[in-house]
């Protein structure tokens, strides 16, 4: 095939489809690249806003250095310099309680502990839930081969106690997941191969010790996040500048993709349009969530279709608050506060943007953002902004004692916006990219397959991209 007349089309102008365009873009250089996007903007989820003095970020407000993909790509773009790092404090997630709130035990990283003491000092947790973590070393591990779910994972390891205090509440505000139904082998197999390998989490712990990502864990590997200066929509801004010859369509909705002899016919309607538009291409990535993917994909390959639409995804809301320092009871210098849902309360998790980096609101003011909803409590995104925004001033009410009424308010709702990678996601995944590859010139990329943070939906887009030269140089 000549290189030359290859003709790609990328749907979904999130980071996925634009980080394929990038790939793309760098590894067939003469071909035409064209990104359609269904909305008026670029970025998907990221979205970066400012106002009065604030600069909101509407969901994603940071990424990690591992896995690589993200720092990698800002590296390539040469804008590393214009990343910052979180600022340096001891004592970063909380957990809260139904009367106050405690730091997340230092040594704790997710379920890696690397240093008992900071778990068994912490008042967030009973004796006895103290002495079953003790416990843990001497649990073997579990011969059970199949996938298991972060509920049954970690009771197993750590007690129940443990669980609901700390390991739901950090996941939940990861993953806004049914921790019944989360996978552990397609969301945190890392954890399930140290048990293997180390017969327990403690002694896995015991072993890493040492290791820089340990020595600052608290909750999560706060350290190794970076977001840029002016926020993540800065990362859009960034690969869309690197790309002058990609053709970006906004406004364009995919409505179908056909196989045809030359490749593939996608059908779009432009908004304000009647009339429907097509364009043939030699190379397909549908960069859409799973859903999306399978409802374009029906008429192609019905099966395919269906295994796609087994991906559920769940909906949060998140309420932003610009609100003045003088208006807590106490100075709060965390990053976030996670709520155990034993509390039943409405909101999942709370960050505190300005804490965790400068330049995200005004002298003396803090930028806070509430999350409520997830797959648990998906009816509560559809409420009216007010009481929306009444349940994250309650919270903050109970947990920083915040007086009072906010100066700046916002409410965000992400439907369908969070992939649930639930028992067997890897195989279902495996099966699709399988029944995929039957197809030449179609690749799928995007959160809804194997991972949902920033650097996964990046590294997925490269891959489908790597993917795809090979496809198509394969006549
Ligand atoms: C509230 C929230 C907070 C998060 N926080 C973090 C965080 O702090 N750090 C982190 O690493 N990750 C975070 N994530 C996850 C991460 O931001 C997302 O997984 C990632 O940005 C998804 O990118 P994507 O391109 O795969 O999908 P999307 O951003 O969903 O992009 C898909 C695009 O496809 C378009 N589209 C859909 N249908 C069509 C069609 N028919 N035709 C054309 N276009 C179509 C959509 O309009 C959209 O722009 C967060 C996510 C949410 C929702």
């Amino acid at each position: 095939m000549n290189m030359k007349s290859q003709k790609l089309t990328i749907v979904g102008g999130g980071i996925t489809g634009l980080s394929a365009a990038f790939y793309a873009q760098q590894s067939m250089p003469d071909a035409q690249i064209t990104v359609l996007e269904s909305s008026g903007f670029w970025g998907g989820v990221l979205q970066t806003e400012s106002a009065e003095g604030y600069l909101i970020e509407h969901s994603a407000d940071m990424f990690t250095t591992d896995p690589e993909a993200a720092i990698r790509i800002c590296d390539r773009l040469g804008r590393s310099e214009e990343l910052l790092q979180t600022i340096p404090i001891d004592d970063r997630a909380y957990v809260a309680t139904d009367e106050a709130i405690h730091p997340v035990p230092r040594g704790l990283s997710l379920m890696l502990p690397s240093d008992l003491d900071s778990v068994l000092d912490s008042p967030l947790l009973t004796t006895g839930a103290k002495e079953r973590f003790r416990a843990e070393e001497h649990i073997p591990p579990s011969e059970w081969s199949q996938d298991e779910s972060l509920l049954s994972f970690a009771t197993r390891r750590f007690g129940r106690e443990i669980y609901e205090t700390l390991i739901q509440p950090l996941v939940g505000g990861i993953y806004t997941a049914d921790p019944e139904k989360l996978s552990m082998q397609a969301t945190m197999a890392r954890f399930v191969a140290m048990e293997k390998q180390h017969g327990s989490l403690i002694q896995a712990g015991r072993v890493a010790k040492g290791k820089t990502i340990q020595r600052e864990a608290s909750g999560a590997r706060y350290g190794m996040f970076r977001a840029p200066k002016k926020g993540i929509g800065e990362l859009v801004r960034w690969i869309i500048e690197a790309l002058p010859k990609v053709e970006f369509k906004t406004d364009s909705i995919v409505k179908s993709v056909a196989k045809v002899e030359s490749g593939w016919q996608i059908t779009t309607r432009d908004a304000g349009s009647e009339s429907p538009r097509e364009l043939e291409a030699d190379g397909l990535v549908l960069a859409t969530s799973a859903r999306v993917s399978g409802r374009l994909l029906q008429a192609v390959d019905a099966e395919l279709a269906k295994d796609l639409n087994k991906i559920e995804a769940a909906s949060s809301a998140v309420v932003i608050l610009g609100i003045d320092r003088q208006q807590l009871d106490r100075d709060f210098s965390g990053y976030g506060i996670i709520v155990p849902s034993i509390l039943n309360r409405d909101v999942i998790a709370t960050s505190f943007g300005s804490n965790k980096f400068e330049g995200r609101a005004p002298d003396g003011k803090i930028l806070v953002r509430c999350f409520i909803g997830g797959a648990l409590r998906r009816e509560l995104v559809e409420l009216e902004d007010e009481r929306l925004v009444e349940m994250a001033i309650l919270e903050l009410q109970r947990t920083v004692g915040f007086k009072g009424e906010p100066g700046l308010t916002r409410v965000i709702r992400w439907r369908n916006c969070m992939p649930q990678y639930h028992l067997g996601h890897r195989e279902l995944v495996a099966g699709i990219e399988e029944l995929a590859a039957n197809h030449r010139g179609l690749e799928l990329a995007g959160n809804s397959y194997r991972g949902v943070g920033i650097p996964a939906c990046i590294e997925s887009g490269a891959l489908a991209v790597e993917r795809l030269v090979n496809d198509l140089a394969d006549v």
